[in-house]
């Protein structure tokens, strides 16, 4: 049994949250189960250990979980693009349209040097406002993204046209 399929049979979905009408992907179990767990950090740091990576950014607040893991393996920086008014210091901060209302991102402007190589990892790909936003903030300070990683993609909300053109982008799970 491959990773697909095993990511599939541990992802649960929960109608009507956190909103009536949204169908929501539940990640959480695959953080629950250490065995898909490493085998998904594994995955990651085959696809990108070859790519010159300079730094690893995790979306707030799943991407963390498989972001973090990822840095390790590369031996490379850690950053998130947190919510806005979270992170202190200078920050470049945008605000974005997402599945279930508006929101804003943020990032410390000094975390990522220009011309620096990353991989930007999220838990869900839905409408796409989430990477849109999180890329604009990476252009900003400079960043070459070198791809775009999700566990999950819902494939219907087509959010990969947020992701800039000619920038790579990748899920497992394809709802
Ligand atoms: P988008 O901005 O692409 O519409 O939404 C993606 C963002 O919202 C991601 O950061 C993701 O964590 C969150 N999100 C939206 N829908 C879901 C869902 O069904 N499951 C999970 N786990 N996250 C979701």
């Amino acid at each position: 049994q491959g990773l697909v399929e095993k990511l599939d049979k541990v992802v649960r979905q929960y109608p009507d949250f956190p909103q009536k009408g949204i169908l929501f992907r539940d990640v959480h179990p695959i953080m629950s189960d250490p065995a898909i767990r490493k085998e998904l950090q594994d995955y990651y740091a085959t696809q990108y250990q070859a790519q010159d990576i300079d730094v690893v950014v995790g979306l707030d607040s799943r991407g963390y979980y498989f972001g973090v893991p990822l840095a390790d393996r590369l031996n490379v920086p850690f950053v998130p693009i947190r919510k806005g008014g979270k992170l202190p210091g200078a920050t470049y901060k945008i605000e974005y349209a997402k599945e279930y209302g508006k929101d804003s991102l943020e990032i410390q402007i000094e975390a990522i040097k220009p011309g620096q190589r990353v991989v930007v990892l999220d838990d869900l790909l839905a409408t796409g406002g989430t990477i849109g936003g999180a890329c604009q903030l990476l252009e900003k300070v400079g960043a070459v993204i070198v791809a775009c990683e999700f566990v999950i993609e819902l494939v219907d909300l087509d959010g990969k046209k947020q992701i800039p053109q000619g920038v790579k982008y990748n899920s497992l799970l394809k709802y």
